[in-house]
């Protein structure tokens, strides 16, 4: 067999071309309970011998993948992926086993699986109730998600307090986890303000990062309330640059808040709470490459970290008959990551333990960009610094009392 060539490239090309599962993979079983909300529905797999363990989830499901060159089978105890145009290509893979707490219930009697899902390293939990998007008369949902055919079919609607706490206690036990990533659609009440209270008690009784992904809002204040109940890091999905590809593929956004609410919001968390620590979430492969460079220039510019998804036509959304990205614009797109980082000197990968098996994540970029000193200088800065941010890690990583108030914000309202 031969060993991997560039494992960034490789990754890249099974976001764009997915893999097709032979009979002798046997992992159907592994499929359905990965699926989560309006985001992946693929096969989580590992890859990676050289530098790191990249983990990613492989589109399996969708129709384009009939046409990729790429073979899941099982040979022996091994997993192999197999290129059908070449048959001395061969591609060792992992296949992570379900944790055993996915078939435990909390105290209510909900499976955890349908409250929370690894992706990647990390516990990803939607909270409140179906995105109103997806509600409303003409429905105004964002053209490429699924969370509306999701939520309350493959995951619970109502989670209570007690099942997140439960939840992430046993996946902190068991799977080592050290970030909660809450994320949601457009809620009535307000994103942030429904998931102010699972911040508080994550801290409180798990003990772990937390990051947090709703919809904008133009009350700035609100995310002072947020970082004082114990919120890590924020994404804000803006999804195009390009202001007429996010008014024709996000109208439900457009319609609410617009571009200009994320950019202000994204803006202000990161001067407020210091580089690297949020990011901003694009998808590649809709709009012109030229405008998801220009967002990733724009978002480094800001201080956060590029977290870009390579657009996947999912059965159910609007979109699934759509194609995939072209391999080499999304190449491009990832190459432009790493180097927005480096140029910006964005502190990118030094949380521990967080990777997401959904995109590419920035460090897992590097091998694209050709050595430089500068290169060389930024590398070595980033293994310092996650070195000396260590320390700081585990303790925001350890249970504390919480004094701000989940349920009254008013105290910060200005
Ligand atoms: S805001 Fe858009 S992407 Fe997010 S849940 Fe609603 S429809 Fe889906």
């Amino acid at each position: 067999m031969k060993p991997f060539r560039n494992e960034a490239e490789f990754e890249i090309e099974l976001f764009c071309c997915g893999m097709r599962l032979d009979p002798s993979a046997q992992v159907e079983s592994l499929l359905s309970a990965r699926t989560r909300a309006g985001l992946g529905s693929g096969l989580d797999i590992i890859i990676g011998r050289r530098r790191k363990r990249r983990h990613i989830n492989v589109p399996v499901k969708e129709k384009f993948v009939g046409d990729s060159p790429y073979r899941l089978l099982k040979i022996g105890h091994d997993f192999v992926i197999a290129d059908d145009r070449d048959p001395h290509v061969r591609f060792f893979a992992e296949i992570p086993s379900l944790p055993s707490w996915y078939q435990k219930k909390t105290s209510s009697g909900k499976l955890m699986s349908r409250v929370g899902v690894m992706q990647g390293t990390y516990l990803g939990i939607y909270v409140g109730d179906i995105c109103k998007f997806w509600k409303v008369t003409p429905k105004t949902a964002c053209k490429f998600c699924t969370t509306g055919v999701n939520v309350g079919i493959n995951e619970d609607t109502e989670k209570k307090i007690d099942d997140v706490v439960e939840t992430a206690l046993e996946a902190k036990a068991e799977s080592g986890i050290t970030f909660v990533h809450l994320n949601s659609g457009e809620q009535e009440g307000g994103g942030l303000e429904t998931a102010a209270p699972y911040v508080k008690a994550i801290k409180e009784r798990v003990g772990a990062l937390v990051g947090v992904q709703v919809t904008p809002t133009k009350d700035l204040w609100k995310y002072d309330w947020l970082i004082d109940l114990g919120v890590d890091h924020f994404s804000f999905c803006y999804e195009f640059h390009n202001p007429e590809y996010f008014a024709k593929y996000c109208p439900g956004k457009a319609e609410a808040f617009g571009q200009e609410t994320f950019f202000r919001a994204m803006e202000y968390v990161s001067k407020k709470m210091g580089k690297g620590r949020n990011s901003g979430e694009i998808i590649a492969g809709l709009e012109p490459v030229e405008d998801t460079l220009a967002a990733i220039d724009y978002i480094t510019g800001a201080g956060c970290f590029p977290t870009v998804c390579i657009f996947r036509p999912l059965v159910g959304a609007e979109l699934e008959d759509n194609p995939s990205p072209r391999y080499d614009d999304m190449v491009a797109v990832m190459r432009r990551v790493y180097e927005s980082c480096m140029r910006d000197s964005i502190p990118v990968g030094l949380a521990p333990n967080i990777e997401v098996s959904l995109i590419v994540n920035p460090d897992d970029a590097l091998e694209l960009v050709p050595f430089s000193f500068r290169k060389m200088r930024y590398e070595t800065n980033r293994k310092m610094m996650k070195l000396l941010a260590y320390p700081l890690f585990v303790s925001k990583m350890r249970k504390r009392k919480v004094s701000a108030d989940a349920y009254d914000p008013s105290k910060y309202k200005r």
